[in-house]
């Protein structure tokens, strides 16, 4: 037990020492330019070690420099994850979330989805990543998305909505999260506080079961949900749909009985139906792209 706090405290301070060492490393530009980033980083976790070593005289019998320098390493890799990464870890997190949610097997419907989401996806921040929309049947009013361009309606959501533009601003919101690699941060925060440090070594499952409470269950911070919120709103509005659409579907919510992920208390929604109407720029508030009630329902008609 005495060893694994002794493990726990080292690694967290190799991780303070190693976060204070990059800020300071990343002002001597000159550095990176001649040494390959992967050297580079390296170089920094040695010298993190070395810091650790020298600070800890008593420790350092007991200690496993291997183990320090590969602890070092998987920070660099979770602190630095490339596109290709994430969105291997978002095809393993989707794997898993398919045993726990019903994605429904309408090409219709989910083609519908798609297509918005698509539109959507092009002119967000990320419009380079490949997305993947999918339908749950569930009747809770709920969208979620993990890490790589997965995002997941719910058919209760979709039946809540009054009109494609206000699904649009959920679907927005949940591109947000994606674009702003959300969950990415709240799992490698989650994964150091339970002791994992490891992405792409024997902790992998961990992750994932990290990934998959992270799109289910574990709530986006308050920071992280106004972000996604902006994000959902300019993308919205660089689509082509009416923006008053997102604040109105959140106003209308506000007295259901289930907390979807996008409605989560923290902050309170009607904060971020204010926020949400201050940010619409007043060029596009009348703007009418996808208000049509009747188109929708039809559609809805169509699918259920
Ligand atoms: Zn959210």
């Amino acid at each position: 037990m005495l060893v694994v706090r002794i493990n726990l405290a080292l690694f967290a301070l190799t991780h303070t020492i190693f976060l204070g060492l990059k800020s300071m490393f990343a002002r001597v530009a000159s550095l990176r330019q001649w040494l390959p980033q992967r050297w580079f980083y390296a170089g920094i976790s040695i010298l993190t070690v070395g810091a650790i070593m020298i600070g800890q005289p008593q420790m350092s019998q007991s200690a496993d420099l291997f183990q320090l320098l590969l602890r070092g390493a998987q920070i660099v890799q979770l602190s630095n994850m490339s596109d290709a990464q994430e969105i291997t870890l978002g095809e393993q997190t989707n794997q898993s979330l398919l045993s726990e949610v019903r994605i429904s097997r309408n090409p219709a419907l989910t083609n519908y989805v798609n297509q918005i989401g698509q539109r959507l996806a092009r002119n967000s921040a990320r419009p380079n990543l490949k997305y993947t929309f999918q339908v749950v049947e569930d009747d809770n009013i709920n969208a979620f998305a993990t890490m790589g361009g997965f995002v997941y309606v719910n058919t209760g959501l979709m039946k809540a909505a009054d009109n494609e533009a206000q699904l649009a601003g959920v679907i927005g919101h949940e591109i947000g999260h994606i674009a702003g690699r959300h969950s990415l941060q709240h799992i490698k925060q989650a994964a150091i506080s339970q002791g994992v440090s490891s992405l792409f070594g024997v902790d992998r499952d961990r992750i994932v079961q990290i990934g998959v409470q992270v799109a289910l269950t574990l709530p986006n911070s308050r920071q992280d949900e106004y972000d996604a919120d902006r994000r959902g709103l300019t993308t919205m509005i660089q689509s082509g749909y009416a923006p008053s659409a997102m604040p109105e579907f959140m106003k209308k919510l506000i007295t259901s009985k289930s907390s979807p992920e996008f409605l989560s208390s923290h902050p309170a929604v009607p904060e971020r139906v204010v926020n949400l109407q201050r940010m619409i720029p007043a060029a596009y508030r009348n703007r009418t792209g996808g208000l049509n009630a009747s188109t929708y329902k039809q559609s809805l008609r169509s699918f259920f």
